[in-house]
């Protein structure tokens, strides 16, 4: 992905993509501490900057850093981010990581970067392939206590898990992997959340050891505001039997029917439906969010 045309922004200039580089011994790279965001860009709109940014800010107070910039100016970097690489649909990475002024554990002299990326990708795909829905496979790999780990931050060491199990379903001919936590109960995906139905009903674990998705909440509201009952739970993953659909919610994956998962089956049926038709309206602001 180095080797493109375009312009990131990096520490406040924007520079040709193939110059946006950093050092070998940059204590992020090393030991993790760097922290991240994926945004969406629809007919030339940031879904969510706002609130996208505010995670980012956060992220990084979770790991005890504090990014250099003020929300007001990560928001104006990421609208010239686009401007200049004249992005109508596409994506957003911005990412702040401590730089390579000390190489040990501790970072105390360490400065802190951010950089933003941004490229065309467009989300339009067809509906009756998506009404499909995608295979899931159980991942052996665990999200981690909050003791553990800071789970609520959006940090680039969670996502060593993420890899894993990507990579262990894909070998399998799946699609994504599903995590369950380190109590055995269901979390999430591997970059997105997931939610079943039942009667009618949308069920969704409580979040409170992975991220709780900018999307899975605009969803959340979306099922409310038709008159959907939401419960968010424990779920443990033996009720996967008794659940009709299933979709995952995430800023890349958005509203995503999900088939199976391992044995579990599941139809993309009108509650799938009726939620992907209402999340493009919202996204390209056909309606109030
Ligand atoms: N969980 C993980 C692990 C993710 O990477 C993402 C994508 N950021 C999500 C959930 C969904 O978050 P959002 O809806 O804010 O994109």
């Amino acid at each position: 992905f180095a080797d493109r045309n375009g312009l990131i922004w990096f520490d406040g200039e924007l520079v040709p993509w193939r110059d946006a580089n950093i050092h070998v011994l940059t204590h992020g790279l090393h030991y993790a501490s760097s922290v991240f965001e994926g945004e969406r860009v629809y007919d030339g709109e940031i879904f969510k900057l706002v609130e996208h940014t505010d995670r980012l800010i956060n992220s990084a107070k979770i790991l005890g850093f504090e990014i250099e910039q003020t929300a007001d100016e990560i928001n104006k970097a990421c609208w010239d981010t686009i401007a200049a690489n004249k992005i109508v649909d596409g994506y957003l990475r911005p990412v702040a990581w401590r730089g390579s002024e000390m190489m040990a554990v501790s970072a105390q002299q360490c400065r802190i970067h951010l950089a933003i990326a941004a490229w065309v990708w467009p989300s339009y795909f067809d509906p009756e392939a998506r009404m499909k829905g995608i295979k899931l496979k159980l991942s052996p790999w665990k999200r981690p206590s909050p003791e553990t780990i800071p789970t609520q931050s959006k940090a680039a060491g969670l996502y060593m898990i993420c890899t894993l199990s990507k990579h262990e379903a894909e070998a399998e001919g799946y699609d994504d992997a599903l995590m369950l936590d380190y109590r055995g109960r269901v979390a999430e995906a591997t970059g997105a959340n997931i939610f079943f139905v039942q009667d009618g009903k949308l069920h969704t674990p409580d979040p409170d050891c992975f991220l709780d998705g900018i999307t899975r909440r605009t969803v959340i509201d979306l099922a409310k505001a038709r008159g959907i009952e939401v419960i968010e739970r424990a779920i443990m993953p033996e009720e996967m039997a008794n659940f009709t659909e299933c979709f995952l919610t995430g800023t890349a994956a958005e509203v995503t029917p999900v088939s199976c998962i391992d044995n579990y089956k599941f139809v993309p049926g009108e509650i799938c439906q009726q939620l992907i038709g209402d999340y493009e309206n919202c996204v390209r602001r056909k309606v109030a969010a």
